[in-house]
């Protein structure tokens, strides 16, 4: 016996989540139609309005309602500090923590699953453009300290080959492993006080 159509319809569309199988994407479906007609019609709104009215910033690549994002666009941060990091999860993170006053570039959109996710080709362009446009000074990579990150890290490090830049990396004072999502803000706060340089090829004055 089959559901009818329009909750097979939602299970559908539940299955596509990351991480949601055929069993919790029945049981979620199910539990919307036990909801408040209220509820469910604020959940559709919502999920219309995040997908439509939100956009990525031209500039760093995070989530925005415009852009260039407020954070690109704020003359009180330092724009020759840039944090790279892998999604706006980490952005987020970072802003609550209030440790970091440069500006960022993210790496990945962030909802694909993790494993095989490497940074989209375009924000490697576009990270070196920003080094060669804004006078970048140092790039501080916040990618996570695991096979992935290292990975996406690397990859950074080399479409920045001959660029005048220095690249530093976040300290390890952290759990091994620990995405940067979440950390508490006083350790990410020495993650950063401690970052350490991987490489420049700025000459010291
Ligand atoms: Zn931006």
């Amino acid at each position: 016996m089959a559901f009818p159509a329009p909750l097979q319809r939602l299970i559908q569309a539940l299955e596509k989540f990351p991480g949601v199988g055929a069993r919790s994407a029945e049981r979620m479906a199910l539990y919307i139609l036990r909801s408040p007609v209220e509820d469910a019609a604020d959940l559709a709104v919502a999920l219309r309005d995040a997908r439509m009215e939100t956009l990525r910033c031209e500039v760093c690549g995070n989530i925005t309602l415009r852009t260039p994002c407020s954070i690109c666009e704020d003359e009180n941060r330092d724009e020759t500090l840039v944090c790279v990091v892998e999604g706006p999860r980490e952005v987020e993170r970072m802003e609550s923590a209030g440790v970091f006053d440069g500006r960022y570039h993210v790496l990945m959109e962030g909802f694909a699953p993790r494993e095989g996710a490497e940074p989209e080709p375009d924000a490697l362009r576009s990270l070196r453009g920003r080094v060669e446009k804004e006078g970048v000074r140092e790039i501080v990579l916040a990618t996570a300290p695991d096979r992935e990150g290292e990975g996406a890290a690397l990859l950074v490090s080399e479409a920045l080959e001959g660029l005048d830049v220095t690249l530093t990396r976040l300290a390890r004072g952290v759990p091994v492993g620990t995405r940067l999502e979440y950390l508490h803000g006083e350790i990410l706060a020495d993650a950063f006080k401690g970052r350490r340089e991987i490489s420049s090829s700025r000459s010291t004055s």
